[in-house]
C-alpha cells in the first residue's frame, strides 16, 4: 500500500496540508515572534519512501523489499537528521558528498555499510575516514582514484568500503543545464566517451579487482525519464564489457543516481517512481535480472511534494497599480525561485488569520519576501485571493532543497521546522525537527566572539 501512489491526483496530500496550516497557526507554531516555519508531512514521507521501494521491488522479482537494492536518500535534499532518521526507518541509506553530511547520516544511527559518499572534491583525509567507517565510496576523477591507489597498499584498500567509480556517459543535458550532470563536459566522473577513456577504464579495472561498482547520475530536475534511462544502460553495457575483460563478476553492484523530476504544477505526483523504474526496466533488462546489486539515490522525489514553508503575511501594499503582499518567506527559504524564477516556480497557497484556505478574487500581485533587495519576490503577478496583513501564505512542494538550502541573507534565521501528523479523529500532532536558529547563535555565527579582533589589529 502506498499512499503516493494511491493518491495520484495528491487529493489526499492537498487535505493534510490545509489542516496542517490550520492546526499550525491554532496550535501557535507560526506567529509574530516565528513568523516563518517550515512543515513536514510524516505520512507523505513515509508513503512516498514505500512508492519507491515498491517501484524497484516490482521490476526486480528475485530481490522482494529492498533486499537487492539500497536506496540511498540524497541528503542534501533534506539535511536534516530526523529526516534521515524517519527515512532509515523506512528502509533507505544515505548518499552523501561533503563531512558534514556524512556526520548528518550518522548523527541520524545510518549504518555505515548503508551510506554512499560521493563528492567532486574529496580530501585525503575525507577518503581515510571513509575507508575506515566503511562507507561506500564513488571515485569521481582519475586523480581521485591515484590517491585511492597512494592510500592503499598493492593488494588494494582494506576496508569494508565498497568502491566504485563514477561514469559520466555523456548522453546529454536536460532542462535545467545546472542539473544536468551528463553532459559533453560536465565536471562529474570520468568522461565514458572522451578519447580513450574506455580503453583507460576497462585497463583500470582489471588491475584493481576492488573497484566493484560503476555509478552515474545523469541529472536532476529537468532530465527526461529516457535521458536517465539512458545513461543507465550505457553505464549497465560498460559494466558487462569490463566482466568479460576480467574474466570475472568483478563489476557486482552498479548505482543508478537519482534525479526523478517532480511536478511543482500542481499536487499530481507524476512521474512517479513506478514509471521511472518500469522505463529503467524496459530499457535495461540485464539489471533486473539478479546478476547485479543496485543503489538508487533519489533526493528531491522523497521529499518535495511532503513539505511546505508557511509563512505571515506582514503588510499588503500597492505600488504603480500593482498589489504586493510583503510576507515573511523570500529568497532566505527559496533562494532558487527567487534567483531564477523561470526555471523554479513554486505555488502560492493563500490562507486567512486563522489557518483556513482563502476564498476570493483572485486578483495578480506580487509575493514578497523580507529581504532588503527588490528581486525578492516568490510570485510576481500571480492570481491569488487578496491577500491582506495578517493572513498566511505556503511555498507548497518546498521539501526538498529549501530547507537544505538556507541563504543567510540579511542575517535571517533558518526557521524552525515541524514533523506533522493527523491522528484518526483529525488531530494534527507536531513534533520538532529543527528549533529556529536564535539571535544569538546569529550573533555567534557572525564572529561575535571576535568582535574585539580588526579594531585590535593596529
Ligand atoms: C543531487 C544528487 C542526487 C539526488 O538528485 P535528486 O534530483 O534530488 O534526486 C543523487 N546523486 C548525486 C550524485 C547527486 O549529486
Amino acid at each position: 500500500m502506498s499512499l503516493v501512489d494511491d493518491d495520484p491526483d495528491g487529493t489526499d496530500r492537498a487535505a493534510r496540508r490545509d489542516a496542517a496550516v490550520r492546526a499550525a497557526v491554532a496550535q501557535g507554531l507560526v506567529d509574530e515572534r516565528e513568523p516563518v516555519v517550515g512543515l513536514l508531512d510524516v505520512a507523505g514521507i513515509r508513503a512516498s519512501a514505500a512508492a519507491l521501494r515498491e517501484a524497484f521491488a516490482e521490476v526486480l522479482p528475485g530481490h522482494p523489499g529492498s533486499g537487492g537494492v539500497l536506496h540511498a536518500f540524497a541528503v542534501k535534499a533534506a539535511s536534516l537528521v530526523p529526516v534521515l532518521r524517519l527515512l532509515a526507518d523506512e528502509g533507505l541509506g544515505c548518499e552523501v558528498a561533503s563531512p558534514g553530511e556524512l556526520a548528518l547520516a550518522r548523527a541520524a544511527g545510518v549504518p555505515a555499510g548503508r551510506i554512499v559518499l560521493d563528492s567532486p572534491a574529496k580530501t585525503a583525509a575525507e577518503l581515510r575516514e571513509a575507508l575506515a567507517l566503511g562507507v561506500a565510496v564513488n571515485v569521481d576523477s582519475r586523480a581521485e582514484l591515484e590517491r585511492l591507489d597512494a592510500l592503499a597498499g598493492p593488494a588494494g584498500p582494506a576496508t569494508a568500503s565498497a568502491l566504485g567509480l563514477r561514469i559520466n556517459p555523456q548522453v546529454g543535458g536536460g532542462a535545467i543545464d545546472a542539473m544536468s550532470t551528463a553532459t559533453e563536459t560536465s565536471k562529474f566522473g570520468v568522461a565514458l566517451r572522451d578519447p580513450g577513456a574506455r580503453a583507460w577504464l576497462l585497463d583500470a579495472h582489471v588491475r584493481r579487482p576492488w573497484l566493484t561498482r560503476l555509478h552515474a547520475h545523469v541529472g536532476s530536475q529537468g532530465c527526461p525519464l529516457e535521458l536517465m534511462a539512458e545513461g543507465v544502460r550505457i553505464v549497465y553495457e560498460l559494466a558487462e564489457e569490463i566482466n568479460e575483460v576480467a574474466g570475472r563478476r568483478q563489476i557486482d553492484t552498479l548505482d543508478i543516481g537519482g534525479g526523478l523530476p517532480v511536478n511543482f504544477a500542481s499536487d499530481e505526483t507524476v512521474p512517479g517512481h513506478r514509471e521511472y523504474a518500469r522505463l529503467l526496466a524496459a530499457t535495461v533488462p540485464g539489471l533486473f535480472d539478479g546478476r547485479y546489486g543496485l543503489v538508487t539515490e533519489f533526493g528531491r522525489s522523497l521529499t518535495a511534494k511532503n513539505g511546505m514553508v508557511v509563512a505571515r503575511v506582514e503588510y499588503a501594499k500597492s505600488a504603480g497599480g500593482r498589489r504586493i503582499a510583503v510576507t515573511h518567506a523570500g529568497a532566505q527559504v527559496a533562494a532558487r525561485t527567487v534567483f531564477a524564477p523561470g526555471t523554479w516556480p513554486l505555488r502560492v497557497a493563500a490562507y486567512d488569520a486563522h489557518g483556513l484556505p482563502k476564498a476570493g478574487g483572485p486578483v495578480p500581485q506580487d509575493v514578497a519576501g523580507p529581504c532588503c533587495f527588490a528581486g525578492d519576490l516568490v510570485a510576481v503577478d500571480r492570481e491569488l485571493p487578496p491577500l491582506a496583513a495578517g493572513d498566511h501564505i505556503a511555498l507548497l512542494d518546498t521539501g526538498a532543497y529549501c530547507f537544505s538550502t538556507h541563504f543567510a541573507y540579511n542575517t535571517l534565521p533558518r526557521p524552525g521546522i515541524h514533523g506533522w501528523l493527523e491522528a484518526p479523529d483529525g488531530r494534527v500532532r507536531f513534533v520538532p525537527v529543527r528549533a529556529p536558529q536564535t539571535l544569538e547563535e546569529l550573533v555567534a555565527e557572525s564572529g561575535g566572539a571576535h568582535a574585539d579582533g580588526l579594531s585590535a589589529l593596529r
